[in-house]
């Protein structure tokens, strides 16, 4: 059955009066950083374009400010900056015309990059940068002024709509709680007070551009704050934005600095999408909910259930452009599931740079990498089916390459099949899936169980050999490594050697947290119900406390073990996590009683346990198991022994460079080496 048999909720039109969207599916805001990049607009242009002819029915820019003070980045004030708005608007109607494309205002208040920054009280949050200044009368009514140009601007530029961001501890949010208001005037103080400046926004904008415009009014409906906004705030803000003109109310979980994951991969899908279901049966435009909604059969329930109006995926649509076309076309198993790693997206946004997407490259850089036909196929064996081999069997076969895949195990997927395990990391399994399918869409001749040596290639007429082949799992030179006690990160995953009681992880980098997180998980595998997710993380979605978490303990549960992570660097254990993920894994293992010892020596394993030096003093950790997690290095013992060959012979991921090795990198370093054979 075709798509929209299968899910006739998220493709059913929305009647939004002056327009209607042609389906639920909404591409959701995501700053790019192509926002502010040279030649930004013509590659956003193509970005959103891809997008639109891939099925969505709407899609909401990345934030952009309504004045200088608004972000430090880009914004959207003058008839020059309309004009370069135009390109996309222009590019993404020529496209689709029906598809919808709104711009978000971002006004980040006290999180933005500039030292001109406004908040209502001077407070600088834990995450900001700068003392923000208080605003006056005089800056309170320049702010609308800005609001309302903006939103004007934006109609000018050719969007068919705006979202204003009231969340995240962005500016709008600020005055909403009290921790970031303090104010004594009459916006400040009582909640009526703390609402006036978020609806006088709204409804200035709502009046500069008359009602044959969308306003999307993005709402905290659940911040995670202790002593956030009470269900009944919650409420009162949305009824009130629906009077001053709202056309569409979108939920947002969280702000930044909550201490809740509300999109890492190892939340539930959908889980906040219940919350979006309590405030649509308060108010009567339709609402948006979001949040690990990453297939098109979680989209579909959602919408069924009466959660939702509107589905927003935003890292989905990164991940794979063709997502709403696929589903249609009854082709769910192609497509590239966005895994909720953040690795290549907000981690990338943080650090200021531009962002991607790990199980896709091509994403935000549309007019640089392209998979065209090639006039010139050629025989290519690739040598290990992990994320490196997989990427670039598959590329180089949809490309029109005749590809022959060879992989030593009965499986594909090279280190992500131990990766799948780890308890939070079951969607990993998705992206093996979808390149198990592309392999048989592309016409990859996969062979399994075959651990290719020099010898059995030399002579196949290959134009190409591309080496695959991944890592080998570091061994320290330390006294007694081969003790029975000392066992490798692979053994513990798989369970191929037992765990015991007393363990300690030698190394803390990914693999070591994974190790920690796995050997200290109690309860049953798979990925978390949302009960034992909120359990977790003390949310009460039920009865809904301020934020959702306050006065709520998180309770944790874990394994009957000592455990004690190790490493030798002094820095704090942990640090090279990844940006908006790392802080999860750390605070996960801390609850669980994890120690986490830096600046060690390691000396020898006997009986007694591990002996080393902490802090040049000699200790040993009565442990009866030492996990091994210190580290890979290239295996390319097939390469060495191919230099001799006829065939151009390549090396890409872990086989190429294991140091500071991921499956970001080897994908990525596999598309551009498959774009280019
Ligand atoms: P591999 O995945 O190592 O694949 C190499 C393949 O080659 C293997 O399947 C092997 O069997 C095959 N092979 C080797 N020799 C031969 C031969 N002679 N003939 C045939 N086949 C052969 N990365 C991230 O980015 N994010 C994460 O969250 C993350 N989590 C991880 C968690 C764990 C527990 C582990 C172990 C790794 C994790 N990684 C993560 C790292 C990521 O999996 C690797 O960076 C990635 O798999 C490297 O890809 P690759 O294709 O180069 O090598
Ligand atoms: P890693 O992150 O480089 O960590 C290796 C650890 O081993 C470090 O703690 C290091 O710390 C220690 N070490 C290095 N050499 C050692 C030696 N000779 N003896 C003892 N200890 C030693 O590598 P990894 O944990 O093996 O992970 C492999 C790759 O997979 C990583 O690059 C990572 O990006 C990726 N990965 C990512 C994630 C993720 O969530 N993003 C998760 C898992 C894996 P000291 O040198 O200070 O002791
Ligand atoms: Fe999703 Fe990871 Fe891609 Fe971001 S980088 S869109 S989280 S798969």
């Amino acid at each position: 059955m075709m798509g929209e048999g299968r899910y006739p909720h998220i493709f059913s039109p929305l009647d939004l009066g002056h327009t209607t969207l042609k389906n639920r599916i909404l591409m959701g805001s995501m700053h790019t950083g192509l926002e502010e990049a040279p030649g930004g607009f013509e590659r956003m242009a193509e970005y959103f374009s891809e997008r639109a002819r891939g099925g969505v029915g709407m899609i909401i820019t990345g934030g952009i400010a309504p004045n200088p003070e608004g972000s430090g980045g880009a914004k959207l004030q003058t008839a020059e900056e309309a004009a370069q708005h135009r390109i996309i608007t222009e590019a993404v109607h020529a496209v689709v015309p029906e598809v919808k494309i709104c711009m978000q205002i971002l006004h980040t208040g006290p999180l933005a990059w500039t030292e001109n920054l406004v908040a209502p009280s001077p407070i600088r949050s834990r995450i900001g940068f700068f003392t923000p200044k208080e605003l006056d009368e005089e800056g309170i009514e320049k702010q609308f002024a800005d609001f309302a140009n903006s939103t004007v601007r934006a109609r000018e530029a050719g969007y068919d709509g705006v979202e204003i961001i009231g969340s995240a501890g962005y500016l709008l949010s600020c005055f909403l709680v009290e921790k970031t208001n303090q104010r004594t005037d009459r916006w400040g103080g009582s909640y009526e007070n703390r609402m006036r400046f978020p609806i006088e926004v709204v409804r200035r904008c709502r009046e500069a551009v008359g009602l044959d415009f969308l306003i999307i009014f993005r709402i905290a409906a659940m911040d995670m704050l202790q002593g956030g906004m009470s269900w009944e705030e919650v409420v009162t803000l949305a009824k009130r934005m629906e009077e001053v003109g709202v056309s569409i109310i979108s939920s947002h979980f969280t702000w930044h600095e909550s201490a809740v994951p509300t999109i890492a991969t190892m939340v539930p899908r959908a889980a906040f999408a219940s919350v979006t279901g309590r405030l649509r049966k308060e108010v009567n435009v339709p609402c948006i909910t979001s949040n690990r909604i990453n297939m098109p059969d979680v989209a579909e329930k959602v919408v069924a259930e009466g959660h939702a109006d509107i589905v927003s995926m935003a890292r989905p649509m990164l991940a794979d452009a063709e997502f709403v076309q696929k589903t249609l076309e009854g082709r769910e198993d192609e497509i590239n599931t966005c895994i909720g790693c953040n690795q290549a997206c907000l981690d990338h946004t943080f650090a200021a740079q531009e962002v991607s997407c790990l199980v896709n490259p091509r994403a935000c850089h549309e007019t640089e990498l392209n998979y065209e036909p090639t006039d010139n196929p050629k025989r290519i064996a690739v040598v290990g089916a992990g994320p490196a081999g997989l990427a670039y069997s598959t590329i180089a076969a949809e490309r029109g390459h005749k590809v022959t895949l060879y992989e030593a195990a009965e499986e594909i997927g090279g280190q992500f099949n131990l990766a799948k395990r780890i308890p939070g990391k079951e969607e990993f399994a998705e992206t093996l899936r979808y390149f198990g399918r592309m392999i048989e869409v592309t016409g990859v001749d996969l062979q399994l169980n075959t651990r290719v040596t020099g010898e059995m290639l030399k002579n196949e007429g290959y134009d190409e050999i591309v080496v695959a082949t991944g890592i080998t799992p570091r061994r320290p030179v330390i006294e007694g490594i081969d003790h029975p006690k000392v066992i490798s990160y692979v053994d513990a995953i798989t369970g191929a050697k037992p765990v015991g009681k007393k363990v300690a992880i030698m190394g803390a980098g990914g693999i070591g947290f994974d190790v920690a997180e796995l050997i200290s998980h109690a309860g049953p595998s798979g990925a978390l119900d949302i009960d034992t997710f909120a359990r977790e993380w003390g949310i009460d979605f039920k009865n809904h406390p301020r934020g959702g978490v306050t006065g709520v303990q998180p309770q944790v549960a874990k394994a009957d073990r000592e455990i004690t992570m190790l490493q030798r660097k002094t820095t704090p254990v942990g640090r090279g996590l990844g940006r908006t993920t790392g802080w999860t894994h750390r605070l996960t293992l801390r609850r669980r009683d994890v120690k986490m010892v830096n600046g060690v020596e390691y000396r020898k394993i006997d009986d007694q346990g591990l002996h080393m030096n902490i802090g040049g003093w000699p200790d040993i950790l009565d442990v009866d198991t030492v996990i091994v997690c210190a580290g890979q290095e290239p295996f390319r013992d097939l390469y060495d022994k191919l230099q001799d060959s006829d065939a151009n012979v390549t090396l890409i991921g872990g086989a190429y460079e294991a140091s500071e090795l991921d499956a970001k990198r080897a994908i990525n370093q596999a598309a551009h080496s498959a774009a280019a054979v």
